[in-house]
């Protein structure tokens, strides 16, 4: 597929703070691809250099086929943007937000169809300081799409929102995904980068340190398996330790927990030691590793990326 989006060895600095080092990727039409980082990792800025809010120091910015930094304008006709908080007037309703913007543009869709799309016709009239943070970001959605847009840029759009409006925007963007939009959105919830996006960027510190889609990265990763074991009487930890491919052992409250690189092997030693030992097996739970294993082993902390707020890990 052709790419909708190149970027090479984006840089750009504020001052002394050089917020964006050399980044690069490229994004396949119809994919939904996502930067993925702590705060301050540059997130904001490649996407505001993308789309011709900030002006890059240096490298290649390609957009729907146009050179996004010679070409700003033409981009800003191919694209819909949903920057962090959309601040509109208090007294603008979403019927009226939308009519202003497609004045903005050649192409554009009416008010009606995209009030409908984002479940905001009951709210068509009513002023934009009444509505609800869910609906205030569904509304920013709509008028990223107001002009028809190639591309698609979502900045955080989910930040701040509880968990069932988090789900209903999710919907909404895996929608554009089927409608053949492509998405450029970022995050710093690693579940929602991994239920939603095809491929990833993990930025820090203003550089790509990884890239690929985030099953991928997950089996690259030396990240592994957790598995969380309850026998009556408790099988005894050394026992445990000698299975294959087991590191890590713990102990707390009843249960023991451990790694493993090779769970089928370690499983089936371990019903084999269960069935000898004559123990009962009472819980068994083996959580794969998940990006935010990624994350850890790639950054060595994991205090930046978070896990979003009501939406435990699996
Ligand atoms: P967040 O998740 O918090 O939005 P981000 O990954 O989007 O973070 P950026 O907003 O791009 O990161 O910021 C990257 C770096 O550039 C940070 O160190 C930030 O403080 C700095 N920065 C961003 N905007 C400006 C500005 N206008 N002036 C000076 N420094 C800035």
């Amino acid at each position: 597929m052709p790419a909708k989006v190149i970027v090479r060895d984006l840089s750009k600095r504020y001052g002394g703070v050089e917020a964006v080092r050399g980044v690069s990727f490229e994004i396949g039409a119809g994919e939904i691809f996502g930067l993925l980082g702590p705060n301050g990792a540059g997130k904001t800025t490649t996407l505001e250099c993308l789309v011709g809010l900030r002006e890059a120091d240096e490298g290649t910015l390609e957009v729907c086929g146009l050179d996004a930094r010679r070409q700003p304008r033409e981009v800003k006709q191919k694209i819909g943007v949903a920057l962090q908080s959309t601040a509109l007037q208090d007294k603008i309703t979403p019927r009226e937000a939308l009519k202003l913007y497609g004045s903005f543009y050649r192409e554009r869709t009416e008010p009606e169809p995209l009030l409908e799309r984002f479940a905001l016709t009951e709210k068509a009239d009513a002023r934009f300081d009444t509505l609800s943070g869910g609906q205030r970001q569904r509304l920013a959605l709509a008028l990223a799409f107001v002009n028809k847009p190639e591309l698609v840029l979502l900045d955080e759009p989910t930040t701040g929102l509880d968990p069932q409006a988090r789900r209903e925007l999710h919907t909404e963007i895996l929608r554009m995904k089927q409608d053949g939009h492509t998405v450029l959105l970022t995050t710093h919830y690693l579940e929602e980068a991994e239920q939603l996006c095809d491929r990833i960027a993990i930025i820090d510190h203003g550089r790509v340190i990884a890239t690929g889609a985030p099953h991928e990265l997950i089996a690259q990763s030396s990240a592994v398996q957790t598995v969380t074991l309850v026998t009556l009487p408790a099988l005894a930890r050394e026992r445990l330790a000698r299975l294959p491919g087991v590191h890590d052992v713990e102990e707390s409250g009843g249960a023991l927990r451990f790694r493993t690189e090779r769970p089928t092997e370690t499983l089936a030693a371990l019903a084999a030691l269960i069935a000898q030992e004559r123990v009962e097996l009472v819980e068994l739970q083996v959580r794969k590793a998940s990006l935010e294993d990624v994350f850890v082993g790639l950054t060595g902390r994991d205090e930046g990326a978070a896990t979003a707020p009501g939406e435990g890990r699996a």
